[in-house]
């Protein structure tokens, strides 16, 4: 009989970035009793690292800007298989999320006249991304955490939960332990919030946190519920290449937003070769426009560094491989180059991108102010997860929630940047109202022991296997390598089946992994236990992506380059059967109402 410490609540919110601290607020306020769980310290989460902005539609700064605008680019950038609820939603209500965030204190730069200032970010047709330099996160993050901790709700910091406990077919709490002390907890409650976050450490090159290890994606699959969308993973552009110890670190889109521009080791600026034909009409014919847009000159069109991520990706690729790559493998970003056009480029730089002025600086002893940056794509996001209703956010699952980049729907097919925090606040609050309005229509909730002995037996495995199991280590970097070579950013039929033959070794060899020591302080228990997410989002992401033959977004594959109709009429669906293999099913994508295609016709 496991001992464990058990805490009551209305609503359990699991995870404490954007998503879930705005998902608890909105539940407090609405009166129940709320518990808010995460792995790290307050104030840790993913969340924190954002740096360009948050995209909506306030009209700041150009007034051509409003919802139907963002909502058709949030479309097109999605390729279509987007839930289009979520997006109408999302474009009407970001604006006002940002205003109330405002409200609640956050600082944001400003315009002249001292409204909230926008930026240019890629696949957004006005500058609409609301930013504090590049530490937009960190502002978020601060206000949210600020205002919650007054409303009551009780966090429950450095605990992982791993499992989630049902009563009859509905959710009835989690189960989890202290990361410093190993001692369990069991949360009951009568509604559950999955904000959890993304996959990223499925992958050898990421921009994302040890945190990413898929933890929401999987308790949600093994409780029963629906992922979608799981093919699309977002390899964002521009990671660090160099030194080696610092791979995969995120150079912000906002560095390209202020003017930044691609070139290869022939100093060409490769990216006016290859204009997707949908974007065609919305890009820069030369250099000079492309200058002249970045700098706000509302006759101008955006220069192709800023066209939507997945094609930026690509275009590094294709530079790279056919040899015009810099000295480590990446491309060159430069923003140094705007001192020919600005007497005040240096300073405008550290002003503008204070966080990135010290990301080389440090790290790779490289002033971007003067001289180019290396850079080459790095797994950043995944489009694909919980699959929810668009108003509720509830799953297939009652009861159970998800929100933020843990939940499916909104982006499609791929992400535009600066719509993930704008999603986070939208979305967030949907979901802490509606696990509220849930928690209250039902009678207490029991939670049937077994479940738990059995989630505590499971957690427990590494350390009976001891020392004589192997290490989880070798096993991640296996897992990692695999992904990054056979189901990264260029895909084939052979290549995924050779990963989805080798994920089952993997699994077999997760399930012999073995820690020493006790309980309290080991990151190697830890370890242990994200193999089952980690393999879990892997083959969802696998099996996936063979089932779309096609190329879409963030999915491209070699032996299916172009994109076919008949796949943008439903989402790929993963779901756990009886037995416990992973299936797959196709929804079908309702029809659009007329009013919104209209609004993305009018947009073309
Ligand atoms: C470097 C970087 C820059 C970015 N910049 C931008 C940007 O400018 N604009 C933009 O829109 N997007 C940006 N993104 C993407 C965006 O930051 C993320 O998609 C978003 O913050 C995710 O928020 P979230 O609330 O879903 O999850 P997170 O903020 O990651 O929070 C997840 C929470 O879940 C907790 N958790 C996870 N698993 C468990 C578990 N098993 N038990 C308990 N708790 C758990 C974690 O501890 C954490 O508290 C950026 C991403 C990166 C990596």
């Amino acid at each position: 009989m496991p001992e464990y410490q058990t805490h009551d609540h209305d609503v359990l919110v699991i995870g404490a970035g954007g998503a879930g601290l705005r998902a608890a607020i909105e539940a407090a306020a609405s009166g129940v009793s709320v518990g808010l769980v995460c792995k790290s310290l307050l104030g840790k989460a993913h969340t924190v690292m954002a740096e360009g902005g948050i995209a909506a539609a306030l009209a700041n700064v150009d007034d051509r800007d409003n919802w139907k605008v963002h909502f058709a680019d949030t479309m097109r950038g999605g390729q279509y298989v987007n839930n289009w609820r979520m997006a109408e939603l999302h474009a009407k209500e970001a604006p006002d999320r940002v205003r109330e965030l405002e409200a609640w204190g956050a600082m944001f730069d400003r315009t002249k006249d001292g409204r909230i200032l926008q930026r240019n970010f890629g696949g957004h047709r006005y500058p609409r991304l609301a930013h504090v330099g590049d530490r937009t996160g960190l502002e978020m993050i601060r206000t949210l955490q600020d205002h919650g901790i007054h409303q009551g709700i009780d966090v429950h910091m450095e605990c992982t939960i791993v499992a989630l406990l049902k009563s009859g077919n509905r959710v009835a709490g989690a189960f989890g332990y202290e990361r410093e002390r190993g001692r369990f907890r069991l949360f009951r409650a009568k509604a559950v919030v999955l904000a959890t976050g993304g996959v990223g450490r499925a992958y050898q090159i990421t921009s994302n946190s040890w945190e990413y290890t898929g933890d929401g994606h999987t308790l949600a699959y093994d409780a029963g519920a629906d992922l979608m969308d799981m093919e699309f993973v977002q390899f964002h552009p521009t990671g660090m290449v160099w030194p080696p110890s610092v791979r995969g670190i995120l150079v912000t889109e906002g560095v390209r937003g202020e003017g930044g521009v691609l070139r290869n080791s022939e100093g060409r600026r490769f990216m006016f070769d290859d204009i997707p034909d949908n974007y065609r009409a919305q890009t820069a014919s030369d250099e000079e426009e492309g200058w002249r847009y970045t700098q706000g000159d509302k006759a101008a069109r955006r220069p192709p560094e800023l066209l939507t991520r997945d094609h930026v990706s690509r275009c590094i690729v294709r530079e790279i491989k056919e040899g015009r790559g810099s000295p480590h493998g990446g491309v060159f970003l430069d923003i140094s180059w705007i001192k020919s056009r600005l007497p005040n480029a240096a300073e405008h730089i550290r002003k503008k991108l204070p966080s990135m002025y010290h990301q080389f600086k440090q790290l790779a002893d490289i002033d971007i102010t003067t001289e180019p940056m290396e850079v080459g794509p790095t797994t950043h996001y995944i489009m694909g997860g919980v699959r929810v209703d668009s108003d509720t956010q509830m799953s297939t699952v009652p009861g159970l929630f998800a929100a933020g980049e843990c939940a499916a729907g909104i982006n499609g097919a791929n992400r535009l940047g600066g719509n993930s925090l704008s999603d986070l606040l939208v979305f967030g609050k949907r979901a802490g109202e509606h696990a509220a309005k849930f928690a209250k229509a039902q009678q207490n909730t029991e939670v049937d022991a077994s479940q738990v002995d059995e989630a505590a037996r499971r957690a427990l495995l590494p350390f009976e296997r001891g020392t004589t199991g192997e290490g989880p280590y070798q096993i991640q970097y296996a897992l990692q390598d695999l992904m990054q070579d056979l189901v990264g950013i260029v895909r084939t039929e052979a290549e995924m089946q050779r990963a989805l033959d080798c994920l089952k070794p993997l699994r077999e060899r997760a399930n012999r992994a073995g820690v020493g020591g006790h309980r309290e302080y080991n990151p190697g228990w830890h370890a242990a236990l994200d193999l089952h997410n980690l393999l879990t989002v892997s083959e969802a992401i696998t099996r996936s992506a063979i089932e779309r033959r096609e190329s879409r977004g963030g999915h491209f594959r070699e032996d299916h380059p172009g994109k076919d109709p008949s796949f943008a009429t439903f989402n790929i669906v993963v779901r756990k059967a009886p037995d416990g293999r992973m299936t797959l099913a196709r929804a079908p994508i309702p029809p659009m109402p007329d009013e919104l295609k209209r609004v993305i016709e009018e947009m073309q």
